[in-house]
């Protein structure tokens, strides 16, 4: 699981006055003076983010993560058309005339034609990264042609004998028609799932049918005493050829070969520096695995993987997520390479070795708690490389692996991305969100006190704790929720965050000064969930994204159920709107009972029960509300999107000898995604 941008907003609102540790203090003073933000497109800003601490890593260290990071851009290709089967062709269709057109490209026209292919490249395809809505270059489709028809054919991905005139006629309507392809990851369960998504995991196979052929490989397996915890799928696609469903596997001499092979050619290097055997032993597990896609091999690969917490680099790699599949089965590529943050390591230590107090204290029903908690191992890491589904937009935290049975029986792997929610909060320095959306100022005082550490310990929560939380009933699998259980999964995971971020024990445990640290959250995650998260949606749209869908339905539902006692009061003042929060200790006792409904629901694998929850309360926006929101935020002109450029990592050769590798942080997001095209693209144009 990942934990994506708590909205960014949380994080913008980060004027850090009390949690500057001197360690950051010290990052402060080196880095001053450091770009933050290299530029604004369309909904976007491109950030960059410091590595710090890399410099003191051993050369063998260093060359651990230069090979993971290649492995980690060989993959990219893989997201691509995993998003979408022409998103390759797009692309490089797009490149193509970037470098090549010969025209003014000084225009307004060839301007709007740049600023789509830069949202190309952040999105990994022509779908928008989070609402998974198509989006469309500004110019339109006589300009882009005259485009194609500036270019040197040559560099043009033709299929063989096509002429540009039958090119353009093929790729136009892929691009500009709304019709063709509207959505990457449809969620309404009105329309076939699969029908209706364009991502592509499934070919000529309707959901019935995908379902069917998973349900009957898994009874088949209960049959013959085979392994049954498998998750099924989770590395092919899966199509009707000649009328027979079959599985096209991503591995070695499978679907995605070319990038495969490269992905395991680091790899191999890789394992050449590994820190400790057992390091070692897991790239070795996991280059068995892309080479014969045995998806038992993979599960083997992440027990190695979650019980390595001695290395200082670590790294995930591979089919991870399935937040690109309504069906929530078929895994998008990422991968993102990274250190230890000792000195910030020692508060998650804290939440992890006190896991058993919070499970047993939670306030779910006692048959649906662990027994006994596994292994919660919680890291603050510095990330040194994004890729894949990750790059350039990235999540903050992450919670691995995701087969349930491993995280039962040997526990999680949780990571807060400290060096990443820094860059957060240095751009978002004094932007005026806060002031222009918090009640009072009250609220912004102590949000901007306490904004900062309040949203760390969430994530903390939510990740080292709040994922790996609770027990399923015997025979119940996450995929019961189907379309649902990304946002029941996301909305859990928030909720224990919720409900002990006001804990006193938080106190006891000398995690933060006073209860005010949980005010802090209460009144960002309210103000957030009801109101400010809208930014984010064009008018007239529902919410979509699982993790805003989970906040939507938190806030919504405890606003509701409070409203009796005011626990949460809607307030107009000068005409505006403003949510206030009356009661903190009521507030935490709703999220309290939410958090036991909501973890029955997955307990029981409830799936009529996610629906009504997430469709009353998670989905439906208020028009009104949401024009006031948006124009509230316009007037702010903050990009509500961000994304990342890499540092980039450079060998320094001593009389044929590599002496060491330094860090470099470019600034030029066009010529990072241009140079990432020419030399980590391993897959053709066309499927
Ligand atoms: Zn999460």
């Amino acid at each position: 699981m990942k934990h994506p941008v708590f909205l960014i907003l949380t994080i913008m609102i980060a004027v850090s006055l009390i949690s500057s540790s001197p360690d950051k203090r010290q990052n402060d003073a080196k880095i001053q003076g450091f770009r933050w933000q290299t530029e604004q497109f369309a909904d976007t800003k491109i950030l960059r983010y410091k590595v710090p601490g890399f410099e003191t890593l051993s050369l063998q260290q260093k060359e651990l993560i230069y090979y993971l990071s290649q492995a980690a851009l060989s993959g990219r290709d893989i997201t691509y058309d995993q998003n979408y089967k022409y998103n390759l062709l797009v692309r490089k269709t797009l490149e193509a005339i970037y470098l090549d057109y010969k025209g003014d490209r000084e225009s307004e026209n060839f301007k709007k034609f740049v600023v789509y292919l830069k949202r190309v490249w952040f999105s990994n395809g022509i779908h928008h990264h989070s609402s998974t809505d198509k989006f469309f270059p500004e110019c339109n489709k006589e300009y882009f042609a005259s485009l194609l028809n500036g270019v040197n054919s040559r560099n043009l991905p033709l299929q063989k004998g096509q002429t540009v005139e039958e090119f353009i006629t093929e790729i136009t309507p892929i691009i500009f028609d709304p019709k063709v392809a509207p959505k990457r990851v449809n969620l309404n369960p009105e329309n076939d799932l699969i029908a209706s998504s364009s991502c592509n995991f499934y070919e000529g196979v309707t959901q019935k049918e995908a379902e069917d052929f998973y349900s009957k490989m898994k009874k088949e397996a209960v049959k013959s005493h085979q392994d049954t915890l498998i998750s099924y799928g989770l590395n092919s696609k899966l199509v009707k050829e000649n009328g027979l469903i079959t599985e096209k596997t991503w591995k070695t001499g499978g679907m995605y070969s070319p990038a495969i092979q490269k992905i395991i050619y680091w790899l191999q290097k890789a394992a050449t520096v590994a820190e400790n055997p057992r390091q070692k032993a897991g790239l070795e597990k996991l280059i068995e695995y892309y080479q014969t896609g045995i998806l038992k091999t993979w599960d083997e690969y992440n027990i190695i993987w979650v019980k390595d917490l001695d290395s200082m680099i670590d790294y995930t790699n591979g089919f991870i997520e399935v937040y690109g599949d309504p069906l929530a089965k078929k895994g998008t590529w990422e991968s993102m390479v990274n250190f230890k943050n000792t000195e910030a390591t020692k508060r998650t230590d804290i939440l992890s070795k006190n896991a058993q107090y919070f499970e047993d204290h939670s306030p779910v029903d006692p048959k649906f708690r662990k027994k006994e908690v596994k292994g919660v191992s919680a890291k603050v890491i510095t990330v040194a490389l994004l890729g894949g589904d990750s790059d350039p937009s990235t999540p903050i935290g992450i919670n691995l692996p995701n087969a349930q049975w491993i995280r039962k029986d040997y526990g999680s792997k949780s990571v807060t991305m400290d060096n990443i929610t820094y860059a957060y909060d240095q751009v978002s320095l004094g932007n005026g969100f806060i002031e222009e959306f918090a009640y009072s100022k009250e609220e912004i005082e102590n949000v901007k006190k306490y904004g900062y550490l309040a949203g760390n310990l969430t994530t903390d929560l939510h990740e080292c704790l709040g994922h790996g939380s609770g027990q399923m009933n015997p025979g119940v699998s996450s995929e019961s929720l189907k379309n649902y259980h990304s946002t029941i999964e996301e909305a859990r995971a928030d909720l224990f965050a919720l409900y002990y971020i006001m804990d006193l024990n938080m106190v006891r445990l000398g995690l933060v000064p006073s209860s005010d640290v949980g005010k802090a959250e209460y009144q960002n995650y309210i103000r957030n969930g009801l109101m400010t998260q809208l930014v984010r949606i064009h008018p007239g749209k529902d919410v979509e994204e699982a993790h805003m869908r989970d906040r939507s339905l938190i806030a919504h539902w405890v606003y509701e159920k409070g409203t009796e006692k005011k626990i949460i009061e809607k307030v107009t003042k000068e005409g505006l709107t403003y949510f206030r929060i009356n009661d903190y200790d009521g507030l935490r006792e709703l999220f309290g009972q939410l958090l036991k409904e909501i973890q029955r629901i997955t307990s029981e694998g409830d799936y009529d029960g996610a629906r009504k929850l997430v469709e009353a309360y998670g989905v439906k926006v208020d028009p009104v509300l949401h024009k006031e929101v948006l124009e509230r935020y316009q007037k702010l002109n903050i990009a509500p999107y961000s994304g990342f450029i890499n540092p980039v990592f450079t060998l320094k050769m001593s009389e044929n000898e590599l002496s060491d590798i330094a860090i470099s942080y470019p600034e030029d997001f066009t010529v990072q995604m241009l140079y990432y095209s020419k030399n980590f693209s391993f897959l053709p144009a066309r499927p």
